[in-house]
């Protein structure tokens, strides 16, 4: 740090990145179709997942040395991850701005422990409000347990809670104005994300892609919608009803790219950084933790992988490689 405050982390193309996601674990309660195979994937072996206190430096080096202001955890299934409480107090001391995505099964028993620890504000992640169909989606039978993750959620105080539905034609197009209601009623923001080409069985293709264009179109028929301010670094363009009951938000990866105003970097459960999600290459930061490495070092490190961060995926495009981990193994 000198005396006009902490370095900027800035990319070859000017974008500056203050933003850190975190995976605590590989490992998840469910097999959703668009994120991994029914028979589950191999996890990592535990000598190779970071400990929280190993996470927590690297996230104390990107907030004294480069400014970052949000951390957010996510996973495989960050809350099966035992006591993550305990990490999320690390992190609180921080004084960013903390947050968790979920897939809701746990909230019931951990929500009051989370916020205690520190946590203020949460995504959940559900993708039909119809039990057959959920059950189908996550191949596991339990929507009523996320449905309770989100009433527990809501009672904890955790605010403001964002609803993450990743909309797929031919699966639940036909619930988005179901679910417009559901946020309506509950207070909570939706949020629809366009499927991206990071399931592992590599079966994603353009067409299943349910566009922002036709989610904002759908809703908007029923519910009258307007555009927020320009989203600034955040992933969701989002809308607010006219009549005030509320907002949505999509995360149009594939029909909107976002990658010019990203200001994101990504850590595995197993200590990579990547620079972003549909990276081909990666910064083995475990090793570095493991060795006698200074702060110093590690933030050079970073400084380095950073500054040669590509312009953005091109999905779509001839060139787009599909990175070689899936969404639960980086962390989504
Ligand atoms: N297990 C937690 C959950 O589901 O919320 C956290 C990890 S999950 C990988 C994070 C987010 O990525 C979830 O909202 C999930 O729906 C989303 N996701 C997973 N695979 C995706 C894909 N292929 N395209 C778009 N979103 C995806
Ligand atoms: Fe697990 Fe989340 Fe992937 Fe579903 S999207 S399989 S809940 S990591």
């Amino acid at each position: 740090m000198n005396s006009s405050g902490p370095e900027q982390l800035t990319d070859g193309f000017g974008r500056v990145h203050r933003d850190l996601r975190i995976s605590v674990t590989d490992r998840c309660n469910f097999r959703c179709s668009y994120c991994m195979p029914a028979e589950g994937l191999d996890w990592l072996p535990r000598s190779d997942v970071l400990s929280y206190e190993e996470i927590t430096r690297i996230a104390r080096i990107c907030v004294e040395r480069f400014g970052f202001d949000g951390v957010r955890l996510t996973g495989g299934e960050p809350t099966l991850r035992a006591d993550l409480p305990v990490l999320i107090e690390q992190l609180s001391a921080l004084n960013v701005d903390l947050s968790l995505t979920t897939n809701g099964t746990t909230l019931r028993r951990l929500a009051p422990a989370l916020v205690t620890a520190g946590l203020s504000r949460i995504n959940i992640s559900c993708d039909s409000l119809r039990a057959d169909r959920f059950a189908t989606v996550t191949r596991r039978d339990e929507l009523a347990k996320v449905l309770d993750g989100i009433d527990a959620a809501i009672k904890a105080g955790l605010a403001p809670i964002k609803l993450n539905v990743v909309a797929m034609r031919g699966v639940n197009e036909d619930e988005l104005v179901d679910f417009a209601e559901f946020g309506r009623t509950k207070g909570i923001v939706v949020r629809f994300i366009e499927f991206m080409p990071l399931d592992a069985q590599g079966d994603w293709t353009n067409e299943q892609v349910l566009t922002q264009d036709e989610i904002v179109a759908a809703i908007n028929a029923v519910h009258p919608l307007e555009p927020l301010a320009e989203r600034g670094n955040a992933p969701a363009e989002r809308w607010k009803y006219r009549d005030g009951g509320g907002e949505i938000g999509v995360i149009a990866s594939v029909t909107h790219a976002f990658c010019d105003s990203c200001d994101r970097v990504r850590l595995t459960a197993d200590g990579m950084l990547r620079h972003c999600l549909f990276a081909t290459r990666e910064l083995d930061l475990r090793t570095l933790l493991r060795s006698d490495a200074t702060d110093d070092d590690i933030a050079d490190a970073i400084r380095a992988e950073v500054g040669a961060k590509w312009a953005g995926h091109q999905i779509n495009q001839v060139h787009f490689i599909r990175p070689s981990r899936s969404m639960s193994q980086i962390g989504g």
